[in-house]
C-alpha cells in the first residue's frame, strides 16, 4: 500500500501502476488529506461559510468537496465569501488588511502542514491581528497506520511510506510497523525511481522474510525528522481524538490548538450548528481509503463521478485516489 496521495498519483501518472499489474497489486491508502476529512468537518466549513461577514481562507482542494447538502464551491455561487490562498502567511496578510471580516483559515493537512498553519498563529499574535482563526482538522499518519494494522481484514504486505510526512516525523515515528506488527516498510520520494527502489526494497524484505523500517528517502529524511516543526507544533497544537472518512474516531490522530490559543480557534470561537451529516449516496471513498477497494471497484467510477462531477472527495482531490486512477490509468 502506498499510503500518500500524492505517491498514489506518481505511480498511475508514471505508468508504474500499469506496468506491474501482472506482478503486483499496489492499493491507496489513507494519504489525501481532503479525502480524509470527516463528512461532519465539512458540513462544519460550510456553516461557518454562511456566517456573515466572514472569510473562508482554504487551499484550493477543499472548495469543491462535496458536504451533506452543499459544498463550499456552491456557498460561494449563492454569495459566501471563499477565497483560495497559497499559504496561510498569505491569509493572515489579508487579515491585516480587511479587519471588519472574520478570516477563517481551514487547516486541513497531516504533520507536512501543521507547522506553516503554528507559524501563521504566530504571525497573527506577533501583528495583533484579531480576526484570523484557524478551524484545525489536521491529522496525524502514525495513528491511520495504527488503525490500518489493527484492522483484520486487510491483510497488506508492505508500506510505502510517506517521504513528506517523514521529513517532519523521522524514520523512527514509523519503526512500530516492522518491530510491533513484523509488516516491511520503506519512507520513499516522489520521482518514479523512488518509488521502484521503494518496491525493490520491499519485495527484498519479503523474499529475505525480514522487517523493517527503511528510509528510502535519505536525501530529506533523518532519523528523527525535523525537530523544530516538531517544536512548533507542539507549542501550538496537542493531539486530539479525531474522525476520518472511511474509519471513524481514531485516538490521538488529530490536532488540536491549545487552550492558550483559543482566541486564534475557529472551533472555540464560532461554534456552528451542524446538521446530521451524510456521507455521498453510493460513494466507496471510505473503503478506498481503508484500501479495501480500488477505485474502479466503486459502482459510480467513471459513470456517475468524474473529475468533472465527482461525487466523493476521492475525485475532487488531485491527491485523490479516484481522480488519479482516473486521469492515468488505462
Ligand atoms: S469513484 Fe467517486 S463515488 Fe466512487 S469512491 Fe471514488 S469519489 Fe467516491
Amino acid at each position: 500500500m502506498e499510503v500518500c496521495g500524492t505517491h498514489t498519483t506518481v505511480i498511475a501518472k508514471s505508468g508504474i501502476k500499469n506496468l506491474l499489474t501482472n506482478y503486483l497489486e499496489l492499493r491507496s491508502g489513507p494519504g489525501c488529506p481532503v479525502c480524509v476529512t470527516d463528512q461532519s468537518d465539512i458540513d462544519r466549513i460550510i456553516e461557518l461559510a454562511r456566517m456573515p461577514n466572514t472569510i473562508i481562507a482554504s487551499f484550493g482542494d477543499m472548495v469543491r468537496v462535496p458536504g451533506t447538502y452543499s459544498s463550499l464551491e456552491l456557498e460561494r455561487a449563492r454569495g459566501a465569501h471563499v477565497k483560495i490562498f497559497y499559504s496561510p502567511h498569505e491569509a493572515v496578510t489579508f487579515a491585516g488588511k480587511y479587519s471588519d471580516m472574520k478570516i477563517i483559515f481551514l487547516g486541513v493537512g497531516f504533520e507536512t502542514t501543521a507547522p506553516a498553519i503554528a507559524l501563521s498563529i504566530a504571525e497573527a499574535e506577533q501583528q495583533r491581528i484579531k480576526n484570523y482563526s484557524v478551524l484545525s482538522v489536521h491529522k496525524l499518519v502514525p495513528p491511520v497506520m495504527k488503525a490500518l494494522l489493527n484492522d483484520p481484514e486487510l491483510h497488506i504486505d508492505g508500506f510505502i511510506l510517506p517521504g513528506h510526512v517523514c521529513t517532519i516525523t523521522g524514520r523512527k515515528a514509523f519503526d512500530f510497523i516492522a518491530s510491533k506488527y513484523n509488516i516491511p516498510a520503506v519512507i520513499a520520494g516522489f520521482e518514479p525511481a523512488d518509488i521502484l527502489q521503494a518496491i525493490y526494497l520491499l519485495l527484498q524484505q519479503m523474499v529475505d522474510e525480514k522487517a523493517e523500517t527503511i528510509n528510502g528517502y535519505t536525501r530529506l529524511v533523518h532519523e528523527d525528522g525535523n525537530i523544530k516543526a516538531k517544536e512548533i507544533i507542539g507549542k501550538y497544537f496537542e493531539p486530539i481524538d479525531a474522525y476520518w472518512r472511511g474509519f471513524g474516531l481514531i485516538p490521538e490522530s488529530g490536532l488540536k490548538l491549545k487552550t492558550v490559543y483559543s482566541d486564534y480557534d475557529a472551533d472555540e470561537r464560532f461554534p456552528v450548528k451542524v446538521p446530521e451529516s451524510l456521507p455521498p449516496e453510493g460513494c466507496s471513498c471510505g473503503e478506498v481509503l481503508r484500501g479495501k477497494l480500488t477505485p474502479g471497484e466503486c459502482p459510480l467510477f467513471a459513470s456517475i463521478c468524474t473529475p468533472s462531477e465527482p461525487v466523493g472527495p476521492c475525485m475532487v482531490s488531485t491527491e485523490g485516489a479516484c481522480a488519479a486512477y482516473y486521469n492515468y490509468s488505462d
